[in-house]
């Protein structure tokens, strides 16, 4: 339960963090996006206005007056809307004393706007935003005030001051709804990438919660099976510490269970640390070439004199030739794990066969016993960790449920294949195939 409610924390942390990196990422772009658009808009009107500068100056229109209302310099702007603007391109003259010369050209409406403009103040040749208002409105224009020479052609210009107006109150009518759309847009996007996010990060974060269960049970339980001997090694030295007269001899039973238990608990730490290690991929197969017939018999030869002193027969057949490509301290392991666990679970006078066979590429290698064999139940999760069939019977032969965990990994480091299947009348056999 706490560890659910620690999960969902941990998911509404990371969906919080997930929301304002997303809000903070689609700001950003909506704010590249406004800023190139307006650019564009403002260049465009701009470029338009210097060109009529340029042109009064050159007086390209010297014999056509000053320009008219509503004759619009910029480019293409699909934005724009010329019909409902009541200004679009105004052209004022200022005489040498600030009043405007033009007023005719400006029909009465304008006029009475425009009025309130004066050179004063107004920096030269610079384009400005200037907002006027009116008492039910308000127009804003881009303006480019201009001081004409003396000797322009054009009587109406020469020796005054001459201020281009562009009205923009379309185009920022247009920005407007552009940044209005672009909210909606962004808005829109950012809940589909948070929906989207959400899903990834909840299916992402499903390994990592089994790899955390699954790391937490395997801690739990390799505590258990540590305490269990070492309960028994503390009781047993507690006893002896009631008899410190007795000798060795007369307390062979708490000595050799003793002695039994550090060796189990010797087993059990090496492979806790062997999966420890294959889980954080600290080891990994180091495969080379291996003569496979020496490497086979040097790893299967103590085995006969272990079988004769338990009284079981050992049969092996190894037919194999060349090299194969391994990394042989493994496939010592595995075959050592086998093997041990065919003896651990086969009883006195029965028989373990080992057959390795190497065919082409592929080597395979057969351990079969005349034990009690694995139930059908058992036989997917016997490669599971801490996994044993009857909790009893392995307490007695000392196993750890980790050796076919090992046995599974060390396949699986050579892309190979494990499995069970009984042996008849009675036994198990388990099969490798491995690809060299
Ligand atoms: P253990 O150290 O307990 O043997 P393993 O992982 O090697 O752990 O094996 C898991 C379980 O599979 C064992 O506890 C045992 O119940 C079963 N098992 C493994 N090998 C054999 C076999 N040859 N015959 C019968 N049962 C077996």
């Amino acid at each position: 339960m706490r560890d659910r409610i620690l999960e969902h924390k941990q998911q509404i942390k990371l969906f919080i963090k997930e929301l304002i990196g997303f809000a903070i990422l689609f700001a950003i772009l909506g704010l590249i996006v406004y800023f190139f658009f307006q650019k564009s808009i403002y260049s465009n009107i701009d470029a338009g206005l210097n060109r009529q500068k340029e042109r009064i100056e050159r007086n390209t229109y010297a014999n056509e007056g000053p320009l008219s209302v509503n004759q619009r310099p910029g480019g293409f702007n699909p934005f724009n809307n010329y019909n409902n603007s009541d200004f679009q391109t105004n052209v004022i003259v200022f005489n040498k004393k600030g009043i405007i010369s033009n007023r005719g050209m400006l029909g009465q409406r304008n006029y009475k706007l425009l009025s309130k403009l004066t050179v004063k103040n107004r920096k030269l040749n610079q384009v400005e935003e200037i907002t006027l208002w009116s008492h039910n409105y308000v127009t804003t224009f881009r303006g480019i005030l201009l001081k004409v020479s003396d000797d322009n052609t054009n009587p109406e210009y020469a020796g005054n001051y001459v201020l281009i107006l562009q009205n923009i109150d379309a185009d920022l009518l247009a920005l407007h709804s552009f940044v209005e759309a672009l909210i909606v847009t962004l808005i829109f996007f950012w809940a589909i990438a948070i929906l989207i996010a959400y899903y990834l990060s909840k299916s992402s974060m499903k390994p990592i919660i089994n790899s955390w269960h699954r790391q937490k049970e395997f801690s739990s339980n390799a505590a258990h099976e540590l305490r269990t001997p070492l309960t028994v090694i503390q009781n047993q030295m507690e006893f002896l510490l009631t008899k410190p007269n007795d000798k060795v001899v007369d307390q062979i039973q708490p000595v050799s269970t003793t002695l039994e238990e550090v060796k189990h608990l010797k087993v059990l730490t090496q492979r806790l640390l062997t999966l420890a290690r294959s889980d954080s991929n600290i080891v990994q197969a180091q495969r080379s070439d291996v003569e496979l017939k020496p490497f086979f018999e040097g790893v299967l030869s103590p085995f006969n004199e272990i079988a004769t002193s338990q009284n079981k027969s050992f049969v092996d057949t190894i037919d194999v030739d060349g090299s194969g490509h391994i990394d042989a301290d493994l496939i010592k392991q595995l075959v050592v794990i086998l093997i041990d666990n065919a003896m651990k679970y086969t009883p006195k006078g029965g028989t373990v066969a080992v057959k390795i066979v190497k065919n082409h590429s592929n080597l395979k290698i057969v351990v079969s016993d005349t034990g009690n064999g694995v139930p059908d139940e058992d036989k997917a999760r016997i490669f599971e960790r801490f996994y044993r069939t009857d909790k009893s019977r392995n307490s007695k032969t000392g196993g750890t449920g980790l050796g076919l965990s090992i046995a599974k990994w060390i396949v699986d480091q050579h892309h190979g294949r494990i499995h069970v299947r009984d042996n008849h009348p009675t036994g198990s056999i388990f099969t490798v195939n491995i690809n060299l």
